[in-house]
């Protein structure tokens, strides 16, 4: 076994391969670029090599410098992660050039599996059902979409060269499609910089079922069972699990065989996934579960696969790396109880969940659960970087108790300023359909009005009131108003209201999440903290402590914010709710209606769908940005006139930069 390790990646993935380093005795070497200096993988390596600038190109992505800092530090092996170079069939062989041990997928595996067409075409040699589709080497978009005609709406066109969810297009009638293959192939250009596709039939309620495999150097490959990823949105995973719900030993016995096979047909060694989609409108069944492709690495979701077998499947890249046989026959492999794993993203749900970038000025993950990060307090989302700051992981006997624990467990996610998916990621796992596993991937795009909170609950909005009379209470925050009894006497005096007797009695104001809400607070007791509350014509009883607050039959919300400072925030199920000043808010929403469109964070424009003079209807989009990989359409706030458009294709622009405008249309 070597005795040292570099693992060419960053964040959560990095952290991830240094534990079972670490636990084996294997010297970890981390490399980061300059916006990750101060990153929690760097300071948990035991040494780390700065390897060039923030964007990937010029360093995670740069094979050279990574090389060169494997050299440097003597590393007997690399590990790549998951994205960046894992499945980079080049740098795996300079690597094993170097002489240093890959511990990665065979490089004629990785290309085998590379591009998703050829995958396709091979996995049919091998007698592997492969989902129906055209894979041909005509690009013209003449041919496509006679293709797209003949296969029958809705199709799928796929990025051959594609992965992480970007690069695909569901297109459902035959006049979208040049316009869904144009933004695709932009997209996958300039994401994998190749802009070939596919198309494939597009499989109705589909469902995300893979299977985890893995295979030694002498030639024995086991399989690990099946993971549902069918919780996606927008095609990227949400919430992964295993076992597949509703699998029966029969389905699970024929996936798992093809996953085997396919593996096999491409001599693996290693950690891989067979990815396959199914067709749940009646269920799993055997005959309806078609081969996707093929992952050539770890994958993000093995996490809850470890839990139900116990496996360490990064200790077992080790050992298959160094020559050492699969650990346990497939005989030797069972499934323990049930793991659900959900992906902490950095993003706004509520802002149709653009990235959200910033400091972590409070990161605050739960205790109990297995959680994989990166970032911590203190840290920073970059805008250069994938979104996912955490995994959390739940093992447990039944699926209802794995479910029931990832939600307590995500709705103790507190993170502020920077917008999470926790509260979105909650009402998914408390959703009744993902309760009795009813799920396909549609899922999210079919319930996501209910699935994101635009607005603070009540108990929000009385805890946000509690908070403003406590403050007023000990005297140290400014806005709370109205005030009906003798408080001003006391207002300057912190904590002077405990020691009278007298029930106090006050009106009160504050803003939440930008909206207004006002109410009664009395004083119950002196110096117990609980308060009656009384909104509208609506009593409550709420009791603070320590970091929470608690409204008598409604619910506890955690809060962060000492007395004294100027603003503090709430933390509901996940949702995070910032408490002001009411007057600083009010104007909130005014600068959303205006017409101006605004990047929501820095990116490139990558096409302009409308210009100057264009009428356009609400919702329609006027200029695109890419950010953080992905596209993002900025649209039409109203029906209108687009005045201006400000940049063209291939500017960069700087957040908040003032892109297009739309001009209300006067009504004749
Ligand atoms: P797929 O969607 O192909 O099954 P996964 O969901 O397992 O893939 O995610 C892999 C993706 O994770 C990569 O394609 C990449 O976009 C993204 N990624 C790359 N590096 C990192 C990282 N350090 N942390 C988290 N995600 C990453
Ligand atoms: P990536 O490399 O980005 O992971 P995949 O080919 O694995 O691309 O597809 C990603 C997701 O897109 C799948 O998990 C599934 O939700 C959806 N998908 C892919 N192919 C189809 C299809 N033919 N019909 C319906 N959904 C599909
Ligand atoms: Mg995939």
């Amino acid at each position: 076994m070597f005795t040292s390790v570099l693992v060419a990646n960053r964040g959560e993935i990095a952290c991830r391969v240094f534990r079972t380093a670490r636990r084996m005795g294997i010297r970890t070497i981390a490399v980061y670029s300059e916006a990750d200096a101060r990153a929690l993988h760097v300071r948990e390596a035991d040494e780390a090599v700065l390897i060039g600038p923030a964007p990937a190109r010029e360093s995670y992505l740069d094979a050279d410098k990574v090389l060169a800092a494997a050299r440097a530090t003597g590393a007997e092996a690399i590990h790549p992660g998951y994205g960046f170079m894992s499945e980079n069939a080049d740098f795996a062989e300079a690597v094993m050039a170097a002489g240093i041990v890959w511990i990665g997928a065979p490089p004629a595996a990785i290309r085998a599996m590379g591009l998703k067409d050829a995958a396709k075409k091979l996995m049919v040699e091998a007698g592997v059902p492969v989902t129906p589709g055209y894979m041909g080497a005509d690009q013209s978009p003449e041919r496509l979409k006679a293709e797209a005609d003949a296969i029958g709406y809705p199709v799928l066109i796929k990025a051959v060269a594609g992965g992480g969810g970007k690069g695909m297009r569901r297109v459902d009638a035959g006049e979208a499609f040049l316009d869904a293959l144009g933004s695709c192939r932009r997209e996958a250009a300039s994401s994998f910089g190749d802009d070939r596709v596919l198309i494939e039939k597009y499989i109705l309620s589909p469902r995300h079922i893979e299977v985890q495999v893995f295979g030694d150097a002498h030639g024995e490959v086991v399989h690990l069972f099946e993971r549902d990823c069918s919780l996606q949105r927008r095609h990227q995973k949400v919430i992964e699990e295993a076992p597949a719900p509703g699998m029966d030993d029969a389905t699970r016995a024929a996936v798992t065989a093809a996953a085997v096979k396919a593996a096999k047909a491409v001599n693996y060694v290693g950690a891989g996934t067979i990815e396959f989609i199914a067709d749940g409108t009646e269920g799993l069944r055997a005959d309806r579960i078609w081969f996707m492709e093929m992952n050539t690495r770890l994958q993000v979701e093995h996490p809850v696969t470890e839990a139900i077998t116990g496996v360490d499947l990064v200790e077992w890249q080790f050992r298959a790396a160094a020559g050492e046989p699969v650990p346990l026959r497939q005989d030797e492999l069972s499934i323990n109880g049930w793991a659900m794993e959900a992906r902490l993203y950095a993003e706004d749900p509520a802002n149709g969940f653009l990235p959200s970038i910033g400091k972590l000025d409070h990161f605050v993950l739960p205790d109990g659960v297995r959680i994989d990060t990166g970032v911590e307090q203190g840290g920073e989302v970059s805008q250069f970087y994938d979104p996912m700051i955490a995994k959390l992981i739940v093992h447990a006997e039944t699926r209802e108790a794995a479910a029931e624990g990832l939600a307590e467990a995500c709705g103790a996610v507190e993170v502020w300023p920077v917008r999470t998916n926790a509260g979105f990621l909650v009402r998914c796992l408390e959703h009744p359909r993902f309760v009795v596993g009813d799920v396909d991937t549609g899922f999210i795009g079919a319930e996501e009005g209910g699935l994101v909170a635009t607005h603070p609950s009540g108990l929000v909005r009385i805890a946000a009131l509690t908070l403003t009379a406590e403050d007023q209470h000990l005297g140290s925050r400014p806005w709370a108003s109205d005030r009906e009894t003798p408080w001003e006497a006391d207002a300057n005096n912190p904590a002077s209201g405990f020691r009278l007797n007298a029930p106090r009695r006050a009106s009160y104001r504050a803003a939440v999440g930008g909206e207004h809400v006002s109410g009664i607070v009395l004083s119950r007791q002196s110096g117990d903290f609980s308060w009656d509350v009384q909104i509208e014509d609506q009593g409550f009883v709420s009791r603070s402590k320590p970091r929470r607050i608690e409204v008598e039959g409604v619910g506890t919300v955690g809060y962060r914010g000492s007395w004294r400072d100027t603003a503090c925030l709430v933390f509901d199920r996940g949702w995070a709710w910032q408490v002001t000043e009411p007057r600083f808010n009010s104007s909130m929403s005014a600068a959303a209606s205006d017409g101006s469109l605004r990047a929501p964070m820095p990116g490139k424009i990558v096409a302009t769908p409308a210009k100057a003079g264009d009428v356009v209807a609400k919702g329609q989009p006027v200029i695109v940005l890419e950010a953080m990989k992905m596209e993002h359409a900025l649209n039409a706030p109203f029906d209108g006139m687009v005045g201006e458009v400000a940049f063209a294709v291939g500017d960069q622009v700087a957040a908040d930069a003032v892109l297009a405008m739309v001009l209300k249309q006067e009504s004749a």
